[in-house]
């Protein structure tokens, strides 16, 4: 989508300013790559009112009155809640529990309560129990990042044309309804499925080429015969595109691993077994068997292409500049 076209926020920013908020004041805990991006783009589309900021860490707050990105970052969680309409929990998952506790005497009656984090069936259970009655916790996963964290990292189109995945309970409808509104205003296409399905469909999509990428990448470190040096040297595409993945943020990753323990062992174990076939096919010269496997997964990137979620430029549009 181009910088002007009519859902990005900078066009947003320019024609959308008489538009209604969705809600009146948004409260983010946890301003990293997620937080101050939601922060951002719902400035920019005019998403809510006012926006609070709340973080463990005193210079995470300072970044963000120096970037100005929420209307007040003081840190202080009664003023942060008081008001807050749509609170969005940004923090790793592993902390996510003890910031629901600590935040659950502050939130108001009617507010709904959200989350980003990469698990939901962990944060199911660390948060729900926090949750006073009358407060909509309805949890989400936006499948947007990059391997960059913290503030600065954050970017206002982040969530543009991604899918943001909704796990609500069933009795929450209208609360429903308001933050997928949301999550579409900031640009995101909406889908809802069960915590439990999600958490499958996250492992194969998303934890365990993770997990392969840490892998192989630690795999190349540890090869004595090659140094580090030469593996940075030559490092063809194809090495390059996974150290991308494994250079992602090194505790939210520990914290998705754990949180996800049951789907992602299952998942190892079915590309293991995977894996062991290919061993075959190779050991056994089945040239006919390895083209079928590379037919298919070719069709599959040819799809997530097709359906606007990467860019069908050769190497993602890498310059090639021959004379560097
Ligand atoms: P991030 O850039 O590291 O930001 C996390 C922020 O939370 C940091 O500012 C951190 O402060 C703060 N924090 C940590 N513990 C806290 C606590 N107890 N109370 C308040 N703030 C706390 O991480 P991120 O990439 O934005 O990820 C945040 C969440 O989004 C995670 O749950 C992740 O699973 C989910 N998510 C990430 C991606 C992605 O690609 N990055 C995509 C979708 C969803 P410190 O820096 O001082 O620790």
């Amino acid at each position: 989508m181009s910088a002007s076209s009519p859902r990005s926020p900078t066009f947003c920013r320019t024609f959308m300013s008489d538009v209604e908020p969705l809600f009146k004041k948004l409260c983010l805990v946890g301003l990293g790559l997620i937080g101050s991006s939601i922060a951002r783009a719902a400035r920019a589309t005019s998403a809510v009112g006012q926006i609070a900021a709340l973080d463990a860490s005193p210079q995470v707050l300072a970044r963000v009155r120096e970037l100005a990105i929420a209307d007040d970052a003081s840190g202080d969680v009664a003023s942060a809640l008081n008001g807050a309409d749509l609170v969005i929990l940004c923090t790793p998952v592993g902390a996510i529990g003890e910031v629901a506790r600590q935040i659950a005497p502050h939130l108001e009656r009617g507010a709904v309560l959200s989350d980003v984090g990469s698990v939901k069936g962990s944060v199911i259970a660390q948060v729900a129990p926090h949750v006073p009655q009358g407060v909509h916790f309805i949890p989400a996963h936006p499948l947007a990042g990059t391997e960059y964290s913290g503030p600065e990292a954050g970017f206002a189109t982040l969530f543009e044309n991604r899918w943001c995945i909704l796990t609500p309970p069933d009795a929450e409808g209208e609360a429903v309804e308001e933050l997928a509104e949301f999550w579409k205003r900031l640009g995101a296409k909406v889908e809802t499925m069960t915590s439990e399905h999600h958490d499958l469909a996250l492992a194969v999509t998303s934890h365990l080429p993770h997990l392969i990428a840490f892998n192989i990448v630690g795999t190349a470190a540890n090869l004595e015969q090659v140094t580090q040096s030469e593996v940075i040297k030559f490092s063809a595409s194809g090495f390059r595109d996974f150290t991308r993945i494994a250079a992602s943020d090194p505790t939210m990753w520990r914290d998705i691993f754990l949180a996800n323990k049951g789907a992602v062992l299952d998942m190892l174990g079915r590309f293991d077994a995977d894996l062991k076939s290919l061993q075959r096919m190779i050991e056994t010269d089945d040239g006919q068997g390895l083209f079928d496997l590379f037919t298919r997964t070719r069709a599959i990137r040819r799809g997530i292409v097709e359906q606007g979620q990467d860019t069908a430029a050769p190497d993602f549009g890498r310059p090639h500049d021959e004379r560097k």
